[in-house]
């Protein structure tokens, strides 16, 4: 591979020319960028956690048809890493419990699928990477922390959003729900979920700005008493969309995934959107403006939907301002239930994403 060290700004770099990058988070943005680079670059992954005990702190959802697309371009088999397939999504809100289409979606080994991706690539692991301490030894420095941007830096919108979540692994003797099941909380200041994990193990888990989130789980938990309660885990999540999470760089750093808000605000969804991201990234190396530009018109509906959230939780909702924002994340919905996993009807939707009552 050549290996020249290009030192002129990274807004017009040569695509063609080898570089040196290196990847800071073994996330799915970090790891499946560093898959689809490799052959081309020389990568260097950094990643925080030591190697016999990574893992990642998620619910492990995602859709089968979209996260089987992207796999395949790097040679994966996604199905080799499905923990429980879903058929429905049951919702219980506003005193009833219903079930929504949930076609595509699925729990999966996120940390041993992240491995594989990661097989063969040049990852430092027990390594956490300071802003500015790569700068100098590298083409490019990719910021993949997820919700801390440690190597890029601070959001500068004012605009971001990050939620502090909790979870419980649990294993039932006898399952409370067949399949995913969640309860919004009111003005959308966040949810639980609990999802299967196959074998009678399951994902308790909450998210809530307002900080009820582990008083939810606990109560959940007394409701529907597993047999065994294995551990507990918690990480923030942002949840603002890539508009509100800027700059997505910094001289020679650019960030990828949920470090520049690619996390669907309504679901919390953001392993497949951190990979297209990382896809992106891929494809528009050469031109830093570009590659901004293109996150922004990828994820435009991501803003929409992160609006709807602001509104909800300021109070600032009605009728006007959410019907036609309700139809269109419901539009939304329908296009990509590939990379969402669920596919409301738009009376569904319009349940869950009512405008708060009054009094
Ligand atoms: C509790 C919880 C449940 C979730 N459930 C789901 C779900 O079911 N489905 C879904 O789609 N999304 C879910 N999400 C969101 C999803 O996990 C993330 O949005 C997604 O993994 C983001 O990918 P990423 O690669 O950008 O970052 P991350 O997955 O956060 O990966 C970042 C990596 O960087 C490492 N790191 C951090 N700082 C440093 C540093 N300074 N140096 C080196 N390494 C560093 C971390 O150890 C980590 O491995 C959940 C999030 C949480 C917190």
């Amino acid at each position: 591979m050549m290996n020249k060290s290009i030192s002129v700004s990274i807004d017009h770099l040569d695509a063609g020319i080898a570089m040196k990058i290196a990847i800071a988070g073994l996330g799915p943005a970090g790891s499946y960028l560093g898959a689809l680079l490799a052959d081309k670059h020389q990568v260097d992954i950094y990643e925080g956690q030591e190697k016999d005990r990574f893992t990642s702190i998620c619910a492990w959802a995602t859709a089968e048809g979209g996260a089987r697309q992207l796999l395949k371009q790097i040679g994966v088999n996604f199905e080799d890493y499905i923990l429980h397939k879903g058929k429905k999504m049951y919702i219980s809100a506003f005193n009833e419990i219903f079930s929504i289409d949930a076609p595509e979606l699925v729990t999966f080994d996120k940390p041993r699928m992240i491995h594989d991706v990661a097989d063969g690539l040049n990852v430092h692991f027990d390594t956490f990477v300071r802003q500015g301490e790569l700068d100098d030894k590298y083409d490019l420095v990719i910021d993949a922390t997820g919700p801390y941007r440690k190597v890029l830096g601070p959001v500068q919108t004012g605009r971001d959003m990050i939620l502090p979540t909790f979870q419980w692994l649990v294993k039932y003797k006898e399952l409370p729900f067949d399949d995913f099941y969640i309860e919004p909380f009111s003005n959308f200041t966040g949810y639980l979920w609990y999802f299967p994990l196959g074998d009678h193990d399951a994902f308790v888990g909450a998210g809530d700005i307002l900080k009820h989130h582990r008083a939810k789980v606990e109560d959940f938990l007394k409701r529907y008493p597993p047999a065994e309660k294995v551990r507990t885990m918690g990480k923030p999540i942002r949840v603002a969309a890539p508009s509100s999470v800027t700059p997505h760089r910094r001289e020679k750093v650019i960030g990828v995934g949920e470090a520049i808000g690619t996390v669907y605000p309504i679901l919390g969804e953001g392993i497949l959107p951190s990979m297209f991201a990382a896809k992106l990234l891929s494809e528009n190396l050469d031109d830093a403006m570009r590659y901004s530009k293109s996150i922004k018109k990828k994820f435009s509906a991501y803003d929409l939907s992160y609006d709807y959230i602001l509104r909800k939780i300021n109070h600032k909702d009605n009728f006007f301002n959410s019907f036609p924002a309700a139809v269109r994340i419901f539009i939304w919905f329908k296009r990509n239930f590939m990379i969402t996993g669920v596919n409301p009807s738009l009376w569904q939707t319009l349940k869950v994403l009512r405008p708060r009552r009054k009094g």
